[in-house]
């Protein structure tokens, strides 16, 4: 029988797993807090189970995080972490402190399958969703490095599944992922601070306001669907109209009493006056923050960051409009550690990214 990695499992996946080999429940709580909050390597280091509990774990079980191929550090503090997940597979996690908290950005995928033209993530296609311990793992490695403060608080107060992938279409593991983030047992996040971004997959954001409400980022882009089916092609699927309903859904059992709006600012496609004009219509009747973001260039994206002044004059409307937002200054681009860089190593990476690349390019990767 293959080891079970409980890394893979939450409060209720632990509890059902050690009722299953024949201990008592509590053994949960117990095993969870020296994975999580004590970050324990093995089962040697549990010193309130007894020795032959102990002995049994090692035998029934293992401790398998991904494996930290690599740390790097930016100019303004920035730090990215990278994962091995699997031969030729890797995937980075980036951690951004700020003032007045520490926010650690995950990967729930390895690729992306949706394309979004403006990503580097989907320019990889899609390989496979992380397990629930490579989810997790992101944030147990970091936790390990970043540590606590002097006064004994946890570096990381925050996290958001806004690396790569796309949470909401792996969302079992990511469900039960985020269950360990807020257990109290292991990182004792509160809703407010685990935010999921999603490009607006519409039924998963209801299965999540029915299982796990938290903070929620909607990756918006555009304020009609003739513009948004270019740039973020799911929307094809689930059209602005749907996505504005399901956002309202949302806010009626999420722990923030607005969504946030991501918008990456692309110059001359989207950040032009008629683009805000047209976006405070569509957000009319949802309460919302946007989050304007510079848009981070890759290698042949094809786009251009919008001038800081277009920003500026594409915030001053929408604060007219009576909305919030706030531009997201670029963090870490020194060690391509911004939105939409993470990049990681995608094996097998699908056709499609051959075919739009360059024929010689194209050659190269193959
Ligand atoms: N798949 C999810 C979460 C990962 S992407 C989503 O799309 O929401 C996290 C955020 O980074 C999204 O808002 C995404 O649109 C944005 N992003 C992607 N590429 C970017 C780029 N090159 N520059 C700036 N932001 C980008
Ligand atoms: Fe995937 Fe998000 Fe990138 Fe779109 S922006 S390709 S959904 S990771």
């Amino acid at each position: 029988m293959n080891p079970v990695n409980l890394l893979d499992l939450d409060l209720d996946g632990l509890t059902t797993w050690f009722q299953e080999i024949g201990e008592k429940p509590f053994r949960a709580r117990q095993v969870l807090r020296w994975l999580h909050h004590y970050g324990a390597e093995d089962f040697g280091q549990m010193t309130d189970l007894a020795k032959d509990l102990r002995a049994k774990l090692a035998d029934l079980a293992e401790i398998r995080p991904p494996r930290l191929v690599a740390e790097q550090a930016a100019a303004d503090g920035t730090r990215k972490f990278l994962l091995e997940v699997g031969p030729g597979n890797r995937v980075e996690t980036v951690f951004i402190p700020e003032s007045d908290r520490g926010t650690l950005c995950v990967s729930t995928q390895v690729g992306c399958a949706l394309e979004c033209r403006f990503c580097s993530t989907g320019r990889q296609g899609f390989n496979r969703n992380l397990s629930v311990a490579e989810i997790l793992g992101q944030l147990w490695w970091a936790n390990k490095a970043l540590g606590r403060d002097p006064k004994g608080e946890r570096i990381i107060s925050n996290v958001v599944l806004m690396g790569m992938g796309e949470p909401l279409l792996n969302f079992e593991n990511t469900v039960t992922a985020v269950s360990v983030m807020l257990d109290d047992h292991a990182y004792g996040l509160s809703r407010r601070r685990v935010t999921v971004s999603t490009s607006g997959i519409v039924p998963a954001m209801d299965r999540l306001r029915e299982r796990l409400p938290v903070a929620l980022a909607v990756s918006l882009h555009a304020p009609d669907d003739a513009l948004r089916d270019e740039l973020v092609p799911i929307n094809r699927k689930y059209p602005l109209k749907e996505l504005m309903a399901a956002c309202r859904r949302y806010i009626e059992a999420a722990p923030r009493d607005f969504i946030t709006f991501e918008y990456v600012m692309l110059q001359g496609i989207n950040d032009q006056p008629e683009h805000a004009r047209a976006l405070i219509g569509l957000v009319r009747e949802v309460p919302c923050k946007f989050n304007l973001i510079p848009f981070n260039p890759f290698p042949d994206s094809g786009y251009r960051r919008s001038p800081p002044e277009t920003v500026r004059r594409f915030a001053a409307l929408l604060h007219e409009a009576g909305l919030i937002a706030t531009t997201r200054k670029t963090r870490g681009d020194d060690i391509d550690a911004a939105c939409g860089q993470l990049a990681g190593e995608v094996e097998d990476r699908s056709r499609r990214v051959l075919r739009r690349m360059s024929p010689a390019s194209a050659e190269v990767a193959a």
